[in-house]
């Protein structure tokens, strides 16, 4: 990220405008409609201001002379579109005086960019993209502008406008931001946003306590809680709504290894964030520390949200801490994730379940050789049933001669998928027999093992099928 997002206070000063053209004229319009005043050097002396309102009009000072030479006394920013060199020169002049400058299209002069934005008022979301792509940027925009209630900006001036006598009813900030979100999320936020803003008003000023509003004495929110959640196999878009929103929500977050860092940036800025993972070669803070950690944070009236690679029910432990807070008499709830293995599934187009190919799953672990020494095979041998492996990477000789002696082919197909959903995975697929090599070729966990012959229909499987019959065509043509 090189330009941070800030918001301009467009009352501190004088917006210095330099340039000619259409261009101009654009940022003429946005700046004089957003409230700013503007000083307007036009470089080809033209200054007709085109289609501009005569209240916006009456912002824009219309400037002679050399920019160049311009007093720059209570400017605030300078702006530079369609000036040519003129505007290079000027974002040297700002630099030198440390005013920040942008120059149109030209990012190498520029110290700050306009963004995409999205205007509800009060509400304003600001879109770049770092100046890469303003198409990219617009099309964001698109999306919140769908997302966003139209009253939105309304609904924070209503805040806004309430904020100084709530503050002095509830001292206690916690508390006070609950007071906020019952009334967002409540009858109240709903009268705001459909337009009904006196009601709404009169509604909040009949609430005799508002601190009992808040939930100072419902023991759920007054002793906070704990969710469960499943951060999916990496990709952050493969969050649910749900998640998002606890993440969104959350006071503290404990989370384990396998949680990808742009998981942890879609979480709430000013939440802490403490690891409580295994990591490769170290061992974890341990379950039962684990669960006192949670139970802590909850009954200190905290917001802890427990997040977890996958699913937090298949193979992550959420059972053990799911009865410690019963136990404890926590409040919690379980918000489920998408499981690597369906992940998997997804990504590389390995159909799990097949007409009359595949009737079954099964989700199994082999974490060490000794794991997979455990597990009876023998139920294992329809060749109609899909097998899953989770952490079976170390163990996939084991696996192999467990399959191979429960008598399943060596010649079914397997496949071993690396780092799923992420940037960098990685697929290696061949047969039941060559498991261990297939293992060997990957380049570092975390990874799944998909036995059964719905592999053949995955699409790196077919896509070696071509790589095959191509070089097979070229060896029989030479
Ligand atoms: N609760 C998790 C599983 C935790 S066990 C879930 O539902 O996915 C850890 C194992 O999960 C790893 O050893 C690996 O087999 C699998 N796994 C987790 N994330 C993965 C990923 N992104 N790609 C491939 N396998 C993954």
């Amino acid at each position: 990220m090189r330009f941070l997002p800030v918001f301009l206070d467009l009352q501190a000063g004088v917006v210095l405008v330099v340039g000619a053209g259409e261009l101009v004229r654009a940022k003429l319009r946005l700046l004089a409609a957003a409230g700013a005043r503007v000083r307007w050097y036009a470089t080809d002396g033209n200054h007709d201001l085109g289609g501009l309102q005569a209240s916006d009009a009456a912002r824009i000072e219309l400037a002679g002379g050399d920019p160049l030479l311009a007093d720059l006394g209570g400017v605030i920013a300078i702006l530079c579109a369609g000036a040519g060199d003129v505007g290079i020169a000027m974002s040297v002049r700002a630099r030198t005086v440390g005013l920040p400058v942008n120059v149109m299209d030209d990012l190498s002069h520029s110290t700050f960019i306009f963004p995409a934005i999205v205007d509800r008022g009060d509400v304003v979301v600001a879109v770049g993209t770092g100046g890469a792509s303003p198409v990219v940027a617009r099309r964001v925009r698109e999306r919140i502008e769908a997302m966003l209630p139209a009253r939105i900006g309304e609904l924070a001036s209503f805040i806004g406008g309430l904020r100084k006598s709530i503050h002095a009813r509830i001292p206690e900030f916690a508390l006070r931001r609950r007071f906020w979100e019952r009334i967002v999320d409540g009858p109240i936020g709903a009268l705001v946003m459909a337009g009904r803003g006196e009601e709404a008003e009169k509604a909040l000023r009949e609430i005799a306590d508002p601190a009992a509003f808040a939930g100072a004495n419902d023991r759920g929110a007054a002793e906070g809680r704990v969710t469960l959640v499943g951060a999916g196999p990496g990709d952050p878009d493969l969050l649910t709504v749900k998640a998002l929103r606890a993440l969104q929500d959350a006071d503290v977050i404990f989370y384990d290894e396998l949680v990808s860092p742009e998981i942890l940036e879609r979480a709430r800025r000013d939440a802490s964030r403490i690891p409580v993972g295994r990591r490769v070669g170290k061992p974890g803070i341990g379950q039962d520390a684990i669960n006192a950690l949670l139970i802590e944070a909850a009954k200190a009236g905290q917001r802890a949200v427990r997040l977890k690679g996958g699913d937090a029910f298949v193979f992550g432990r959420g059972g053990e801490e799911v009865e410690a807070l019963r136990r404890a008499d926590v409040v919690y709830t379980v918000v489920p994730g998408i499981t690597a293995g369906l992940g998997a599934a997804a990504q590389f187009e390995v159909p799990l379940t097949y007409r009359r190919e595949a009737l079954r799953i099964t989700f199994l672990t082999a974490h060490k050789a000794k794991d997979a020494e455990t597990v009876d095979w023998s139920t294992l041998t329809d060749t109609r049933m899909t097998v899953v492996v989770y952490m079976g990477m170390t163990a996939a000789a084991s696996v192999r001669a467990g399959l191979l002696a429960a008598g399943r082919s060596p010649q079914t197909p397997v496949g071993v998928f690396a780092r799923v959903t992420r940037p960098d995975a990685q697929a290696a697929v061949g047969t039941l027999e060559q498991l261990p090599d297939l293992v060997q070729r990957i380049d570092g966990g975390p990874a799944i093992l998909i036995i059964g012959d719905v592999v053949a229909h995955s699409a790196p499987w077919r896509h070696s099928n071509l790589t095959q019959a191509i070089s097979d065509l070229l060896e029989a043509a030479e």
